[in-house]
């Protein structure tokens, strides 16, 4: 029989990185899960083994579109989470984040249903304040390549913020920090992918720029089980929460660290930095300690360990193999 706290989750964006590992420990938690996805990023692979799964349903939607469906907790992932694929329609990218958002509180307001956004540390932009605390207001450049997703995930968070005034609407919203592991896109342009796929390949690792500057980088069962901490907390907390590991590495860094782990024979190559590439990032976590009695436990060798292994069994299969080329 399904125990009485088990509840109906809607994850959108749930056939990508994070959305895939958050479907599989919802239902490990016996939650129902309805994953909702337009594959512009994720991949059926991703949660191909979830499929048969009693209580996992899944439907192929874009959130800029209303969603008329009925159920009680709402993550809403759904958006290009890298800079490559989130700059290659900048416009859809701003839609996804402002007209999905708006879509999926208008869902949660008629449902009274709990509702967590995944927005991000994009929304210091280029910080002048280190480390990154919530009540720090950002540097974003309004105009630059990386403003529809910085911009677009700034007024999620308004509109997250103006239903609940408005509405009373019981929100969450979280800030993540730049989160790897297993299932990202192994062309997706983001650093570690990048580095991992490159060393695997024997090709040369790419860095922007000198490689000086630097990023937290989380494990991502360390951040799913803060998302499920913090969904579960007392309706005041809103948030913004920001999650992440405070683990701060150089890129030069986290180049060196993928040669050594992947006994790769690759060299390191630079190329250009691209604009408004912020200069460094780490989270303040000490909101999110408190609160959740959660920190992150898996350091990055590790984690890079085991994100190593996964690339190394999917770039021999036939699919992923072709899409990192
Ligand atoms: P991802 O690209 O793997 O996942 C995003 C998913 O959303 C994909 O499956 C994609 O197909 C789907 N999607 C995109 N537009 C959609 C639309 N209009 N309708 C329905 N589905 C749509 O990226 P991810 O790393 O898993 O990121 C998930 C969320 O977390 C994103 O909102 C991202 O902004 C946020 N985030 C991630 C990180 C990180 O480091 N991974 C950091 C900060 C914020
Ligand atoms: N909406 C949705 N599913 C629902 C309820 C609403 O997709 O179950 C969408 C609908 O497209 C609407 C948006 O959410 O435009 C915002 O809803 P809200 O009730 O806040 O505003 P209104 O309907 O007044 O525009
Ligand atoms: N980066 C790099 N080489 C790559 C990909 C990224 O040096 O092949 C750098 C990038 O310029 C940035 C950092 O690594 O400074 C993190 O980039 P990513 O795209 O992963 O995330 P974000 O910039 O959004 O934090």
């Amino acid at each position: 029989m399904r125990q009485s706290t088990s509840k109906r989750v809607l994850v959108t964006g749930g056939a990508g990185f994070l959305g895939s590992h958050l479907c599989e420990r919802l239902l490990a938690d016996g939650h129902e899960v309805l994953c909702v996805d337009n594959y512009f990023t994720g991949s059926r692979h991703n949660i191909v083994h979830l499929m048969d799964h009693p209580d996992f349903e899944l439907l192929r939607h874009d959130i800029t579109w209303p969603l008329y469906v009925e159920v009680d907790q709402i993550y809403n992932l759904a958006c290009p989470a890298s800079p490559v694929h989130y700059q290659h329609d900048p416009v859809q990218t701003t839609k996804t984040s402002v007209l999905g958002a708006i879509n999926m509180l208008g869902l949660a307001k008629r449902l009274r249903a709990r509702i967590l956004q995944a927005s991000t540390s994009e929304v210091y932009g280029d910080p002048d304040v280190h480390p990154q605390p919530e009540d720090y207001r950002g540097n974003v450049n309004t105009t630059g390549p990386r403003a529809c997703y910085d911009e677009g995930k700034r007024c999620a968070e308004t509109l997250f913020f103006d239903y609940h005034r408005q509405h009373g609407l019981p929100i969450k919203v979280v800030r993540i920090f730049n989160t790897y592991g297993p299932r990202m896109h192994p062309n997706d342009g983001r650093v570690v992918s990048n580095f991992i796929v490159q060393a695997l390949q024997g090709r040369p690792l790419t860095i922007y720029g000198d490689g000086s500057q630097t990023r937290s980088f989380c494990y991502v069962d360390d951040l799913i089980e803060g998302f499920v901490r913090f969904m579960d907390t007392p309706e005041q907390h809103t948030g913004p929460l920001n999650l992440g590991n405070p683990g701060e590495f150089t890129i030069r860094e986290l180049a060196d660290m993928v040669i050594r782990l992947t006994n790769s024979s690759s060299k390191i190559i630079a190329k250009p930095l691209p604009q408004d590439d912020p200069k460094q990032r780490r989270p303040d976590i000490a909101r999110a300690k408190a609160l959740l009695d959660w920190e992150p436990k898996v350091r990055l060798e590790e984690g890079l360990k085991r994100t190593i292994a996964y690339f190394d069994r999917a770039l021999d299969r036939h699919e992923l193999a072709r899409a990192a080329e």
